[in-house]
């Protein structure tokens, strides 16, 4: 029960933000880091991101930010190419906006998956209480106590959580519509 908590917190955060670039960084801040979110950000805005020119646009470490780039770089959400400004050549990390959008799609969808077998769970795996110490247990602990509690010998009676049901339902249906907009892109 203890990784039902996790799940809701990680669902609710990733749909924190309604807007689409506040949904991308969320996601890339919650992958990879406060420090991605501010770098995802800079991208979203201006397409490309220098080597030469990190510090003076992002207030990043130069070798913190190229840490970050090439986890972007792996998952093909940056791609790098060189521009040429006056006589100069830059190296540049180019945002690769269809990457982004599969890596958002895969989190949202793998969060998801995960609310469904919760859902699944609190349906099938009856729950039973304690209703002296509030302990819970699940049938076959139940079972092996003779549906006693083993700390207080009260009756263990069975439980079901509607309450916690409705919210992983409201939480999967904010997902969907947040897929759906993605998708519509
Ligand atoms: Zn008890």
């Amino acid at each position: 029960m203890s990784s039902k908590k996790t799940y809701e917190e990680v669902a609710e955060e990733s749909t924190a933000e309604e807007d689409l670039v506040g949904i991308a960084k969320e996601v890339i801040r919650r992958t990879y880091g406060d420090t991605a979110g501010k770098l995802i950000e800079y991208l979203l805005e201006n397409g490309y991101i220098a080597e030469e020119k990190i510090v003076n646009n992002v207030e990043i470490r130069s070798n913190e930010a190229r840490k970050i780039l090439q986890k972007l770089s792996d998952e093909a959400i940056v791609t790098p190419d060189k521009i040429r400004e006056g006589s100069e050549i830059l190296h540049v990390w180019r945002l690769n906006k269809p990457a982004l959008r599969t890596f958002i799609m895969n989190r949202l969808k793998k969060t998801r998956e995960k609310l469904e077998a919760l859902l699944k769970y609190e349906a099938e795996g009856t729950i039973y209480e304690c209703k002296t110490c509030k302990r819970r247990f699940l049938v076959d602990e139940a079972y092996a106590n003779g549906f006693q509690c083993p700390y207080d010998r009260d009756i263990l009676v069975e439980v079901n959580n509607p309450a916690a049901s409705s919210s992983i339902n409201e939480l999967i249906k904010k997902i969907d519509s947040i897929i759906l907009k993605i998708e519509r892109l």
